[in-house]
């Protein structure tokens, strides 16, 4: 049975700046890091973390400055959750945003890739969105030497 004991916890809040994309990838691997993880599963959180801030950063908030939330949490059976939050324009279709190479960005400089890596290294990735209202990605990984 899943336990759902919280044994360690993250509260964020940052401005979409570019500059906190690493600043956020940084304080969440921090976290992470005091749970005895591989080195493949900090590589992976990063990388997921780094997508989703980035999205919030580019599309959420684009040519505007608005807050991201973020909420790290560590299970007692080892699961570790990242809760990302932005009160930005919102995506009108989930799963076609979700598509493989799928992107809005007319400037060429994206590559529609961003939630198929969240997917290929969360074991979980679920995304609620509104538009106007804003979106909530969730990943979930199970770290391996734990659980
Ligand atoms: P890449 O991540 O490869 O640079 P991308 O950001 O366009 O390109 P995804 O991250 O997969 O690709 O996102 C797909 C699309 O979903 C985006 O082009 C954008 O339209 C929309 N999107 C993603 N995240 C958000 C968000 N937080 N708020 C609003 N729209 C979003
Ligand atoms: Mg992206």
């Amino acid at each position: 049975m899943k336990s759902n004991k919280i044994i360690n916890e993250m509260k964020l809040t940052l401005p979409s700046l570019p500059e906190n994309e690493a600043v956020a990838r940084g304080c969440v691997s921090q976290l992470l890091s005091r749970a005895d993880p591989t080195v493949t599963e900090i590589a992976d959180v990063r990388c997921a973390v780094s997508e989703a801030v980035t999205n919030c950063v580019v599309h959420a908030y684009k040519n505007t400055v608005g807050l991201i939330y973020i909420n790290a949490r560590l299970y007692d059976d080892g699961r570790f959750t990242v809760l990302i939050t932005d009160k930005g324009c919102g995506i009108p279709d989930v799963s076609l945003a979700m598509t493989p190479l799928y992107t809005t960005d007319v400037k060429g400089e994206r590559s529609g890739m961003g939630f198929a890596i969240m997917q290929t290294f969360a074991d979980k990735v679920k995304v609620n969105s509104k538009v106007g209202a804003g979106t909530r990605v969730f990943m979930e990984k199970q770290l391996l030497r734990r659980g």
